[in-house]
């Protein structure tokens, strides 16, 4: 196993990462990443560091759940504690102690999601919201958004994008590719850290001639890698985040990695892998960890429920990470019904590492052409009596 976290020396970070295609199974890929801070088997699940900390874990503990990439938001950082707080401590790397790769999103999203009561005026120079936490007014635009993520010094950058709900007319979405297209180029056109790679976002919603669109425009501006966005907002079906795949993959070339934004289901995971996807984030482990739920290979159990007060196994028996190696869903189930954060942080152990498990074997499905077979033997079990067979057609 590929598995890399060499530390470059100060001053020697000035490369953008490489992705090595190593094999095909359909129309999944097995590859590798090679980034600044050491090279990951592909497809990985990425674990979301908001705050620049994934939520209760230490970075010692990422490394050991073997997590490559963590992902840390622009938009909160930039709030607080400030971009240049960050860039005195010497970027993220040396801020939140993580010596893997780390990636930045743009902002574009959480402006969407989280400008105070989600008002906000989207100009062509950019878009003015209210700052979630303090109401005050704040303008953030494609360029502003690169020049924060080089300053935070991450391994990926992301392109500011629009992010529309699913439910916008074919007219507004078309006025809006276009528009985050020239925010693409803009933002690409001020980037100027050379140890920073910048990801290119493809967006058209449901519709099949935007995604195109959208995905050969930006494949254009020829970006470091491309991702697939507006699939993990409110109100997108199933449907429409396979057909956001389906629509854009072909126009994105083979050499360059493909990471679908905000997605970290176990079920869609192996959907995006099956359709070509290499990279997967999702605040999902950690969030379901907080309510006390954690990923089982037959789906998802609820540790606050009364029927596991006496169960003295393990999350599950196989698992090999720190909460199943040594406490019982019990002594877990006391810790949350008891409010206590050590019961979340092993939940949070537990489901990152679930999922970084399932891409591993999804990896080895890949290398081995048995990835048809993987994926109904994991649907059977985990979605148990609903499982209606082939999710795919
Ligand atoms: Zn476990």
């Amino acid at each position: 196993m590929i598995q890399n976290y060499s530390i470059m020396q100060n001053g020697s970070d000035t490369m953008k990462i490489k992705y090595e295609l190593l094999k095909k199974c359909g129309k999944a890929r097995y590859g590798k990443l090679i980034t600044n801070h050491g090279t990951f088997e592909t497809p990985m699940f990425m674990p979301v560091g908001t705050q620049a900390t994934v939520k209760t874990l230490s970075p010692e503990e990422l490394k050991e759940m073997h997590s490559a990439v963590v992902l840390a938001n622009t938009y909160h950082l930039w709030l607080r504690p400030g971009e240049d707080v960050v860039a005195h401590a010497g970027g993220l790397h040396s801020f939140m102690n993580y010596d893997g790769p780390i990636l930045t999103d743009s902002g574009g999203y959480q402006v969407f999601s989280l400008a105070k009561n989600k008002k906000k005026d989207i100009v062509e120079e950019g878009v003015h919201f209210k700052n979630h936490l303090s109401g005050e007014k704040l303008f953030l635009t494609p360029e502003l958004s690169i020049q924060i993520q080089n300053k935070l010094n991450s391994d990926i950058a992301m392109s500011f994008d629009e992010c529309p709900a699913a439910s916008a007319t074919h007219e507004y979405m078309k006025n809006s590719v276009e528009r985050t297209l020239r925010w693409a180029k803009r933002g690409k056109e001020v980037h100027s850290n050379p140890n920073q790679s910048l990801f290119g976002i493809i967006q058209g919603g449901p519709y099949e001639d935007l995604r195109k669109y959208s995905a050969i425009e930006t494949v254009k501006m020829d970006f470091d890698g491309y991702s697939i966005g507006g699939v993990a907002n409110d109100g997108e079906s199933k449907e429409d985040m396979y057909h956001a795949m389906d629509y854009s993959l072909p126009y994105v070339p083979e050499d360059k990695p493909r990471y679908l934004m905000g997605v970290g289901d176990p079920i869609d995971i192996i959907e995006g892998v099956m359709r070509g996807i290499d990279m997967f984030d999702c605040v999902l482990p950690t969030r379901l960890a907080r309510h006390g739920h954690a990923y089982t290979r037959e789906g998802k159990i609820n540790l606050r429920n009364a029927k596991y007060k006496e169960d003295f196994t393990p999350i599950e028996k196989d698992c090999d990470c720190y909460a199943c190696k040594h406490y019982t869903k019990a002594y877990i189930r006391h810790l949350m019904v008891s409010s206590e954060t050590f019961g979340s942080r092993l939940l949070s152990i537990h489901n990152i590492r679930f999922l970084i498990r399932l891409v591993e074997e999804l990896r080895v499905a890949i290398q081995e052409n048995t990835l048809e077979d993987y994926r109904e033997a994991f649907l059977k079990k985990y979605l148990g009596d609903s499982y209606e067979g082939n999710l795919s057609s």
